[in-house]
């Protein structure tokens, strides 16, 4: 029995069946019709969107016995021939495995023919970056001139890998990923005719677990068809791929927005149990974050989200909640720590790291709120910032909600209006505008409170403020020998590898003759691990000797590092990997408003200089 996948024998016929790249068929269509075919065309765009099924369509409509035409008759000899890959004018190629110039050379040779069964020879490239830099050269002086009755289709995921010299020759197709939607249509379709009972949300979710790609899409349905029974629904897809389903980024996003660490580890805990795969959990999370990032930005932006729409409309909800610099950092951290992710020998500490991380993640964006606000203040002056609202009204929307919002952004807009309330007519000592109290501001314990209650550290006060802040500065005791280079060693590994470059926070260095020694603690080992492979330890070991200027070895060391070891490390570490800590510090020391702000609150700004 013969048994043909779907993807093939679904394989579109016909421009018209061709779903999605209208922008393709359409001009494709019009120049057959005109007659005025180009010799070669150039399909960019990422796999399993079309390219080489449309370009045996060009094929077709240039070799049916009613050609060229844009509606090939799919019977006469020619276009059967060219359907099952018979065809000997049309010839296939695939660059990764014929990349040399004798490839090509036999190629040219073979392109002087004339068709032996149809109109014209069709080559098709697949892959076409893969050619080296002979076979190009090789192939761009057929192009100079072309046989009248031969045309190359040249396709590749790597456009910006093909000689500009070809890319000026070739009329050039950008094809896209296909939309949700139509990969849907695309599966309900197939699903009706082939008699498949399949509910909608199963169709849903295969097609989403496609990311665009239609070849995906139908082997996934393919897939699915032949090792269910009766109904295909969404549970039997969900085990099948033993997925993760959408509801489970929604349940962290929750436990985020709602700072709730333990359940933020209660989900890993289930997905462990569950026998997931949490690397795969993180790279969703990557994903998950820059889906919250778009539907918060803009509408515009919100529409390349593509979720089914129950899952959608609980993102949208979730990310009004979330500040645009919180998704900010979080996608970006996602995306960091997914890299480390795939390394981990045991992903699920780390990915429980990751969740803790998240939950108690907070103050950057309440120190860029405030920021922003004292911006506005200095530029807006204070009679926009201190409206009417005395006492109670500017925190209603905060007290008043239940206590489940608690959410992360509801604390900024308390500060925000706290912000509001208070500077300008700053209650206690110092030389802030100077309250005309006429203007009924709000009782300073009011503003105190709504201050001390928020659930951040942003702000030091006198008793609190630990000692290690007052830095010890620019190291000047500190051999600058190492200092200086290292430094800049640091500073270039978070640069090519952020992954790398975090862990190397955690070690503390020394010079040893032409040996550069890290040491990092025994409850660092996990990052001492993220260093230690080869390839790693080579790209370090040669940036090494490059901030150095000297050929250096590098040596890796688990032990509790020496004093002045630990010192270098944790000056260096701060020169090139400031904590929000610092960052707000500096912050303070470069802005006025908020020092004086600060002080209002009893709070405490170091002298850092
Ligand atoms: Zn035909």
């Amino acid at each position: 029995m013969s048994y043909q996948v779907l993807a093939r024998k679904w394989r579109p016929q016909t421009f018209g069946e061709m779903v999605g790249q209208e922008h393709v068929t359409q001009t494709l269509s019009n120049a057959l019709t005109r007659g005025r075919v180009a010799h070669a065309y150039l399909f960019t765009g990422p796999r399993g969107c079309g390219k080489t099924t449309m370009a045996r369509l060009l094929a077709k409509a240039l070799n049916c016995d009613e050609g060229p035409t844009p509606t090939p008759c799919g019977k006469c000899e020619s276009c059967q021939a060219i359907a099952s890959g018979s065809f000997l004018d049309v010839l296939e190629i695939d660059a990764a495995s014929n990349t040399g110039v004798d490839n090509i050379r036999e190629l040219r040779e073979n392109a002087q023919y004339q068709p032996s069964a149809g109109k014209r020879r069709v080559f098709i490239i697949d892959e076409v970056h893969m050619l080296s830099k002979g076979a190009f050269n090789a192939l761009l002086k057929t192009l100079e001139e072309p046989p009248e009755h031969v045309h190359f289709v040249f396709a590749t995921t790597e456009p910006v890998r093909i000689p500009r010299t070809i890319l000026s020759r070739c009329q050039r197709f950008d094809f896209r990923l296909f939309k949700l939607d139509e990969l849907r249509q695309r599966i309900a379709t197939i699903a009706k005719s082939e008699s498949v009972d399949i509910d909608d949300e199963a169709i849903e979710l295969l097609a989403s677990m496609a990311e665009g790609s239609m070849r995906d899409a139908l082997s996934l349905f393919d897939q699915a068809v032949s090792s269910s029974e009766g109904t295909l629904d969404k549970k039997g897809v969900v085990e099948l791929y033993g997925l993760i389903g959408p509801e489970r980024y929604l349940q962290l996003n929750d436990a985020i927005l709602q700072r709730d660490t333990r359940a933020a580890l209660d989900l890993v805990e289930e997905l462990a149990q569950a026998g997931h795969d949490l690397v795969e959990f993180g790279r969703g999370l990557v994903g998950n974050f820059r889906d919250l990032l778009l539907l918060r930005l803009d509408a515009e932006l919100a529409a390349r989200v593509e979720k089914p729409e129950a899952v959608r409309k609980q993102m949208v909800e979730q990310a009004s909640r979330f500040e645009v610099q919180d998704l900010l950092a979080l996608t970006q951290r996602a995306a960091d720590q997914y890299l480390l992710l795939e390394r981990a020998p045991q992903p699920r500490w780390l990915l429980e790291a990751q969740v803790v991380e998240y939950s108690r993640l907070e103050s950057q964006v309440l120190l860029s709120d405030i920021l922003g606000r004292l911006d506005a203040l200095g530029s807006g002056g204070p009679s926009q910032g201190a409206p009417s609202a005395p006492g109670g009204a500017g925190r209603a929307p905060g007290g008043g909600t239940p206590p489940k919002a608690a959410g992360r952004a509801k604390a900024a807009a308390k500060v925000a209006t706290t912000t509001d309330m208070v500077a300008p007519s700053g209650p206690p000592p110092s030389q802030v505008a100077p309250p005309p109290s006429e203007i009924a501001p709000p009782p300073p314990s009011a503003a105190q409170d709504d201050f001390t209650s928020l659930p951040v550290e942003t702000f030091q006060t006198e008793s609190e403020a630990p000692p290690n802040i007052v830095a010890p500065e620019a190291g000047s005791q500190l051999d600058p020998q190492l200092r200086e280079p290292y430094a800049k060693l640091l500073a270039r590994a978070r640069e090519e590898n952020m992954g790398v470059g975090t862990c190397l926070l955690e070690a503390a260095p020394r010079l040893e003759g032409h040996t550069l020694v890290l040491t990092f603690r025994p409850e660092h080992a996990f990052h001492r691990d993220q260093v230690s492979d080869a390839a790693t330890m080579r790209w370090l070991t040669s940036l090494a000797s490059e901030c150095f200027g000297q050929a250096l070895e590098v040596s890796l060391v688990s032990d509790e590092p020496g004093a002045e070891e630990e010192t270098m490390r944790k000056e260096v570490q701060r020169e090139v990997a400031p904590s929000e800590k610092q960052e707000l510090e500096r912050h303070a020391r470069n802005n006025p408003e908020l020092g004086r702000l600060l002080e209002g609150l009893g709070g405490h700004v170091v002298d850092g200089e």
